[in-house]
């Protein structure tokens, strides 16, 4: 049979992706992906959507979240795969999260009202657009949106310097926002019926592979059952680094896109860093979250 290729790391209109859950699922399709989860930013609001789609079409789904943890040098995000979006601890850890948001956004734009910024929270509500679904939960809303607004008004060039000059850490504009720990956000995942795996390690900046490994010992202890090997930010090298952590400690290697439609224009759906993920990881992972159901 032919080769299959999967996206295992995805956002749609649910949180800062620009297309809708279910259009996130047909161009997968289009793409000729046989598998695809979606992985919006600390909320499950674009899951039944897309899984409808899915089932609609003939694609098979995996519904995920992705977590942003507490890591002060820089960026920890963990993906949960398979979570239960009935489960109430997930629903109230992402009303725990969303709560960050709506504290920390409106000091963004403040901030940028005072740098003389034409930007409002109205604006930016209206970015994120309405729900997916009528009755369904708002978009979370994240930094993309604004920066695409500062964009389209013409105060920065791309959302790339958006978040250079105001949005990023050491940007005019930045705040950070209530996170939970690391040993948090797995344990969750895990008593939602997900498995936890650590995102785009690249983005943790560590500056050798015993610091790399360390962080992963550590969260191992806390529950992690994956490394995210093929990603956008993975070069061969982190790919062949994060490939030989996932086998030492015995943990599932995903891949993903981190698909964004265009806030992330450089990103296609299937595709990691010009490379496309094999279906392997999709049944690996499949298997991994029906040994653990077994095993409660
Ligand atoms: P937030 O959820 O508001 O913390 O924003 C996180 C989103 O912003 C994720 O989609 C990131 O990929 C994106 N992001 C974070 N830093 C940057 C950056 N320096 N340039 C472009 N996008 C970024
Ligand atoms: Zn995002
Ligand atoms: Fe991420
Ligand atoms: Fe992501």
């Amino acid at each position: 049979m032919a080769m299959q290729f999967v996206d295992l790391h995805s956002h749609s209109t649910a949180s800062d992706g620009t297309l809708a859950p279910a259009a996130v699922v047909r161009l997968a399709k289009e793409r000729g992906l046989s598998a695809l989860a979606l992985t919006d930013h600390d909320t499950i609001g674009g899951i039944e959507e897309a899984a409808a789609e899915a089932a609609k079409i003939g694609l098979d789904f995996l519904p995920g979240i992705e977590i942003s943890c507490d890591y002060p040098p820089g960026t920890m995000h963990i993906l949960g795969y398979g979570v239960d979006p009935k489960s109430p601890v997930l629903t109230e850890m992402t009303r725990q999260l969303i709560d960050g948001r709506d504290d920390r956004n409106p000091k963004i734009i403040v901030k940028l009202q005072e740098l003389n910024v034409a930007i409002t929270m109205e604006e930016v509500e209206r970015e994120a657009g309405p729900p997916a679904s009528a009755g369904g939960s708002k978009p979370v809303i994240g930094r993309p949106h604004i920066a695409a607004i500062l964009v389209r008004k013409g105060y920065v060039n791309s959302i790339k310097q958006a978040f250079n000059e105001y949005l990023a850490p050491g940007g005019k504009a930045y705040f950070d926002k209530e996170r939970l720990t690391s040993k948090q956000a797995l344990s969750m995942i895990r008593e939602s019926g997900g498995l936890p795996v650590l995102a785009h390690a690249f983005q943790l900046r560590t500056e050798n592979d015993a610091q790399l490994e360390t962080i992963v010992k550590n969260l191992l202890d806390e529950g992690l059952a994956g490394i995210e090997v093929m990603h956008s930010d993975h070069d061969a090298a982190w790919i062949e680094k994060c490939t030989r952590l996932a086998d030492r400690h015995g943990l599932v290697k995903t891949g993903g896109s981190d698909f964004h439609g265009g806030n992330k224009k450089d990103i296609d759906l299937g595709h990691a860093a010009g490379r496309r993920i094999p279906r392997a990881f999709y049944d690996a992972l499949v298997a991994r979250l029906e040994s653990a159901k077994k095993a409660g």
